[in-house]
């Protein structure tokens, strides 16, 4: 099954708005032609100049974390319907900074997960291993533990999921195509065994991790990668155009 290529760019804590409305405007007239769906996760405040700025390009916005409860006393935190407001039809949860210097678990994680679908934010689940846990061959166990507990008692076609490896984020360093499917087709195999082949084959999942124009072809010409993740190189509008007009 032929699944659609999805280019997406997470921005983490850059662009004001902006430089957010620059780049939107700019991106726009450049992949009129794109074959990928395009996704672009800017920081809160700029959610909604983000919106409308793409309205009627087809590039699709969304949020890089969210909090589970509808509203309440925590301070500092957003919530799924507020994203929607803001325009948001995304949203990633679990990326490895939110885990690694927020401490944020899995079960947090499969709680924002539910919460995302009954408002209709379709989730991007980020998954991956350490350096450590892949040298110490525990790569499949991790993303077993991670999809296990992170989706429990879930089974949805509206989910995407993201592996990447915690060791390439943001390091220069990008797995080998190779590599790279080996997870993916764990990942699969994981999705095939717990929801069944048919909602599997549905669900893109994407890589993440220091992927670039030079190394985005080979790494999604593989059969069960289905797009890419990028934080870096979505910064840069020629960089991220020229990315999505080579996925299809
Ligand atoms: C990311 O932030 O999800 C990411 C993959 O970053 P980078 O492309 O910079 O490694």
């Amino acid at each position: 099954m032929k699944r659609k290529p999805i280019l997406a760019g997470n921005w983490k804590m850059f662009k004001t708005r902006g430089a957010t409305k620059a780049f939107v405007h700019e991106l726009a007239p450049r992949v009129q032609e794109a074959q990928c769906r395009i996704l672009i996760a800017p920081p809160f405040t700029a959610l909604a100049a983000a919106a409308s700025s793409a309205q009627g390009s087809g590039i699709e916005i969304g949020a890089q974390n969210m909090h589970d409860g509808l509203e309440g006393a925590f301070t500092g935190e957003i919530s799924a319907p507020m994203l929607l407001e803001a325009g948001a039809s995304f949203v990633l949860l679990g990326h490895s900074e939110r885990r690694h210097i927020f401490n944020e678990t899995n079960e947090f994680v499969r709680r924002k997960i539910l919460r995302a679908l009954e408002v209709g934010l379709q989730p991007l689940l980020c998954i991956g291993e350490t350096e450590q846990e892949r040298e110490e061959g525990r790569t499949e166990a991790v993303l077993q533990s991670q999809l296990a507990a992170c989706l429990e008692g879930i089974s949805t076609e509206g989910l995407i999921v993201a592996y990447e490896p915690v060791w390439a984020i943001g390091t220069g360093k990008t797995a080998t195509p190779r590599m790279a499917q080996q997870a993916h087709q764990f990942c699969r195999g994981w999705l095939q065994a717990n929801w069944g082949s048919e909602i599997a084959e549905k669900i893109p999942i994407l890589y993440g991790g220091s992927v670039n124009p030079e190394t985005i072809v080979s790494l999604c010409g593989m059969p069960d990668i289905d797009g890419a993740l990028v934080g870096g190189a979505s910064l840069d509008v020629e960089k991220f155009a020229h990315m999505a007009n080579l996925l299809n």
